[in-house]
């Protein structure tokens, strides 16, 4: 498979980058470390007709913690999160998340932080080679008016199979977006559309600049389960974090499901039935765990393997187990 004609920009500023971004909109793609992108161009689903390396922005590379944040630069790579002693110390689910993507030796030392979360969801339909998509009829994200994930959507149910994403809902994670003429803040929980086609809500003169995690004091962990234990993306995964009280009860819990439907779920109610509980209370966590399964269920999509009733019974293992992990690491302070 080859790629198709485009042209190369490399920008070394930031500011350069965003000037490039403002000329070229809807026609550039930003380019980081390319475990994405280039497999999409290759497949023929995308053909930018520029694209903009964001490699010789080192500015964008770094993990740092200032004012009660942990602060991650977008280019920085999934390698140097997995082994920052803050990430594994502060946000845990973040460090095992990173930890579970891809192949240690392409995803890891490639792939970024900010292609993680940005990358495009995935359909086992439309995820393939233009030879194979040739037999079949186009479907909404190729331009027709067929789902075959779901015959009878008016729209494209692909899925969001990002762990890293999934991993920094939980955490409370905001986003810092960066254009020629400013910046905006966003929560990660409002940044997924929904929208299988347009699943992230970043304008074509946009940059992800930074990734901004509160240092809450509480407990996180990430689990997910795949065909594979490398190489393969997650078919449901689940993040959470429980916050302790000064009493040691639970203040505070996000639960969060992904790689079920079209973005990352936040299950409000599942997680609110957690405060106050103590972090030894395994019929709480089984209680949310069941409840975060069947809020979930609604969004399931049947499109990247495995049945739907199968990944759906999944959603409340990881998510107990998560809440285990969690439990028990809050155990050991
Ligand atoms: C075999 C294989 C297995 C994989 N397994 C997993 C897995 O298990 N879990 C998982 O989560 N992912 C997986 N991936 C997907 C991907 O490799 C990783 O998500 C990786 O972290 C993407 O980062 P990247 O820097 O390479 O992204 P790129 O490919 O460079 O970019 C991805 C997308 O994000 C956009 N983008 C990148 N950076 C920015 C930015 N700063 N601002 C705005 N837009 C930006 C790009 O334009 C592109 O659309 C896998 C990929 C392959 C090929
Ligand atoms: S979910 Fe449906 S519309 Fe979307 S990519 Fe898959 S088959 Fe196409």
């Amino acid at each position: 498979m080859r790629l198709p004609r485009f042209d190369y920009l490399k920008p070394d500023t930031l500011k350069a980058a965003l000037e490039l971004l403002a000329l070229h909109k809807d026609d550039a793609k930003i380019l980081a470390g390319g475990t994405d992108l280039l497999v999409r161009m290759k497949n023929g689903l995308l053909n930018p007709k520029v694209v903009i390396s964001l490699k010789a922005l080192n500015e964008l590379s770094y993990i740092k913690k200032q004012a009660g944040y942990i602060k991650i630069g977008a280019r920085t790579s999934l390698a140097d999160i997995i082994a920052s002693d803050l990430i594994q110390k502060e946000a845990k689910a973040l460090f095992q998340a990173c930890e579970k993507v891809g192949a240690i030796t392409i995803q890891h030392y490639r792939g970024t932080i900010g292609g993680n979360i940005l990358q495009d969801n995935r359909c086992q339909y439309y995820n393939q080679s233009d030879f194979h998509r040739s037999g079949h009829q186009a479907c909404h994200k190729a331009g027709g008016k067929i789902c075959y994930a779901r015959e009878e959507a008016d729209r494209c149910n692909s899925t969001c199979q990002s762990d890293g994403a999934t991993a920094l809902m939980a955490l409370g994670a905001q986003i810092i977006l960066a254009g020629k003429d400013g910046e905006r803040t966003v929560d990660l929980a409002d940044f997924y559309t929904t929208d299988g086609i347009m699943p992230h809500a970043c304008e074509s003169h946009e940059l992800l600049k930074e990734i901004i995690i509160p240092v809450l004091g509480a407990h996180s962990a990430y689990q997910r389960l795949a065909y594979r234990s490398a190489i393969d993306y997650p078919i449901v995964c689940a993040g959470v974090l429980l916050k302790p009280s000064p009493e040691n009860e639970i203040e505070d819990a996000r639960i969060v499901v992904g790689a079920i439907g079209r973005s990352p779920l936040f299950l409000a109610k599942a997680s609110a039935s957690l405060k106050g509980k103590r972090f030894t209370d395994m019929t709480a966590f089984k209680k949310a765990a069941d409840d975060s399964m069947n809020a979930s269920a609604p969004f399931a999509v049947h499109n990247v393997g495995a049945t739907l009733e199968y990944r759906c019974a999944m959603v409340s293992r990881m998510v107990f187990q998560a809440l285990e992990q969690a439990a028990f690491s809050a155990a050991k302070e």
